[in-house]
């Protein structure tokens, strides 16, 4: 699916040629160390280096291609000085590092390379001179088998003392599926996220009058600039040809953020916060409209 490096450009020519499908994505924390190298001094020089990184961070996590253009445009004017490396070495790469594009991609939630050099230590440790490839390989296959052992008893011990009744209510079959088929990460992230589903309002946003029966199709819906994640989400859905059955507003109870769930007519869910699409589990909003949409299938293989 994804691959993540640190921009070295051999790693980056060899990925185009051995894995041509798979999404090469750059690793946040080595980009940000090249950042710092090159503009710090210069944007030290213009309007400071904590300004630049808030205008950096408020591009990295701009919520749509259109709003990521705009807020580069202002870093970009704000240090001019910083001008040549950012638009001739980041901007081009842009869909490699920024959400609006990265949040597309099933990453697993990795946005760094951190933990596959945290594991390349244990590596070391399983591993020596004289190791195999088989030999380490069937060495970190046992130490991953124990991890997910050791993962499993504790949800076990969770689920005795801590899960509610409330939520087994609600979610009966997604929860016996995730039980049957999936990790400890997945059933425990998902179980929080059905969890903290319930702090949420759900409103089906209403169809165009004099054509409620017939399927969502995304050019129907206004934009609205405060919308714009939910207009991204439309114009990906129409890109891809496919229909909507329902649109979902999901609202919190008390901080009134809203998030926007989209049910394709053939029973597939997006929710803009992107967490099914880039972690591969469910969020919360969605786990909202399995509240409502009591007809919506959960599929297993929603879950990565
Ligand atoms: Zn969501």
């Amino acid at each position: 699916d994804t691959f993540i490096s640190d921009k070295d450009p051999a790693v980056a020519a060899a990925v185009a040629i051995v894995y041509p499908t798979t999404r090469h994505i750059l690793c946040l924390h080595h980009m940000l160390g090249n950042i710092a190298d090159h503009l710090r001094p210069a944007a030290q020089g213009q309007g400071g280096w904590d300004r630049f990184l808030k205008l950096f961070w408020a591009a990295y996590r701009a919520v749509s291609p259109e709003a990521f253009e705009d807020l580069w445009g202002t870093l970009v004017a704000e240090f001019p000085g910083c001008r040549a490396y950012l638009d001739e070495e980041l901007y081009p790469i842009r869909r490699q590092w920024a959400w609006a594009w990265v949040v597309r991609e099933f990453t697993a939630g990795i946005r760094t390379n951190g933990r596959v050099e945290a594991e390349n230590r244990v590596n070391k440790l399983v591993g020596g001179a004289k190791t195999t490839a088989f030999g380490l390989f069937l060495s970190m296959n046992d130490r991953s088998c124990d991890q997910c052992k050791n993962e499993m008893m504790a949800v076990r011990q969770t689920a005795r003392h801590k899960h509610e009744a409330d939520i087994e209510q609600i979610f009966p079959g997604p929860l016996a599926m995730l039980r049957a088929y999936c990790g400890p990460f997945a059933i425990q992230t998902c179980y929080r996220e059905m969890q903290l589903s319930v702090f949420y309002l759900c409103e089906a946003l209403k169809k165009p009058q004099g054509r409620e029966t017939e399927p969502w199709v995304s050019n129907d819906i206004s934009d609205d600039h405060a919308y714009v994640v939910l207009h991204y989400v439309l114009l990906e859905v129409q890109a891809r040809r496919l229909t909507i059955r329902a649109i979902f507003k999901i609202r919190h109870l008390s901080t009134g953020a809203i998030h926007y769930v989209v049910v394709l007519t053939d029973n597939r869910v997006i929710c803009d916060c992107g967490k099914l699409m880039n972690v591969g589990v469910i969020c919360r909003h969605i786990a909202r409209v399995f509240q409502d949409l009591r007809d919506l299938p959960f599929h297993i293989s929603i879950i990565r």
